[in-house]
């Protein structure tokens, strides 16, 4: 079968998609092909929209189209890094991780970790969006499931809390059960941007009594995004390394498309210098969480989160080719 219309003779670049009119064809992330044969793909990237862990402001679900469609306006080429991420390794979009139990909190996280389990022993890295953040637990059975990792967290929560109203999988509690279940090393964990408000005074308390680095926002602010970046790779270290997003950590001025928003955030030039500046870490898969669309007018939480997933694309696809060298 012939195509409807034969590729540009005029413009034989356009075969390349990252070369295609911004404003044209359907939406993939960066406009990467979309394919779900791993034996193809070196990089994925993966919209998981699920957000029945949400304990406030629903909506993420809508994440990972509404990225999509933004990230339509990034380039194949990093002006401030030089990383050419779709030159480098075959990155794909292997479209979504649909939960067919969405209203079963377990057996929806049941079925993430299934996804990602049949994509990480493939062979293939993850790069995902949420949805909302409780998906980064079932995520991190699949990437560390042979080891513990260590964690980059960039969030205005530290999602270390406990049970709440019946249940222990919410997206305030991942990362207390994923250290719990043996899937993060806490002493090689760091949190960033922690802020706001709190019903109980150590809602956060089990982030340092495990042994996580805990940088709070107004430590953030005194000290800068390369203070920040320096006891990341300090506290991280040489091992592999889990990169964690959660977008309510920029300012709501910035993103105010989320569930939980915290006054007073990282602005956006912040967290892209933070996570140019995590370049050679060895990067074993990452996610961007709980952008929630209904509540983000002009799109600014969507192109933001797009953004910092491009840097973080980046990052992966630097760790990718260090791996394979
Ligand atoms: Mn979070
Ligand atoms: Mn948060």
């Amino acid at each position: 079968m012939s195509p409807i219309k034969p590729p540009s003779t005029r413009y034989p670049d356009l075969a390349d998609p990252q070369a295609q009119p911004r404003f044209s064809g359907i939406s993939t992330f960066f406009r990467t092909p979309y394919t779900q044969d791993l034996s193809q793909t070196d990089i994925g990237l993966i919209g998981v929209p699920y957000d029945g862990g949400v304990t406030n402001r629903s909506g993420a679900r809508h994440g990972p189209r509404a990225v999509r469609e933004q990230s339509s306006l990034l380039r194949r080429f990093n002006g401030a890094t030089g990383v050419m991420p779709f030159a480098d390794a075959r990155v794909r979009d292997l479209g979504d991780c649909w939960i067919e139990q969405p209203f079963a909190l377990d057996s929806a996280h049941a079925e993430i970790e299934s996804f990602f389990r049949t994509v990480v022993t493939a062979g293939v890295t993850p790069v995902s969006v949420g949805g909302d953040h409780s998906v980064s637990l079932p995520i991190l059975r699949a990437v560390a499931a042979t080891r513990p990792v260590g964690m980059i967290h960039i969030d205005a929560h530290a999602d270390t809390g406990d049970d709440y109203l019946g249940s222990r999988f919410h997206h305030g509690a991942p990362f207390r059960r994923a250290v719990e279940e043996g899937l993060l090393d806490p002493v090689r964990v760091i949190q960033i941007g922690i802020r706001g408000t709190v019903n109980d005074p150590d809602m956060w308390g089990f982030s340092t009594q495990s042994g996580m680095r805990v940088l709070p926002m107004d430590e953030f602010q005194d000290k800068g995004w390369a203070y920040a970046a320096a006891e990341a790779r300090r506290v991280v270290g040489s091992g592999p390394v889990y990169l964690t997003y959660d977008i309510d950590s920029l300012d709501p001025a910035q993103a105010p498309g989320t569930g939980t928003p915290e006054a007073g955030g990282i602005t956006a030039i912040e967290a892209l210098r933070l996570l140019r500046a995590l370049q050679g870490l060895d990067f074993v898969g990452a996610d961007l969480v709980e952008v929630a669309p209904g509540f983000d007018p002009g799109t600014i939480t969507a192109f933001n989160g797009a953004s910092l997933l491009y840097e973080i694309l980046c990052l992966i696809t630097q760790a990718w080719k260090a791996r394979r060298s």
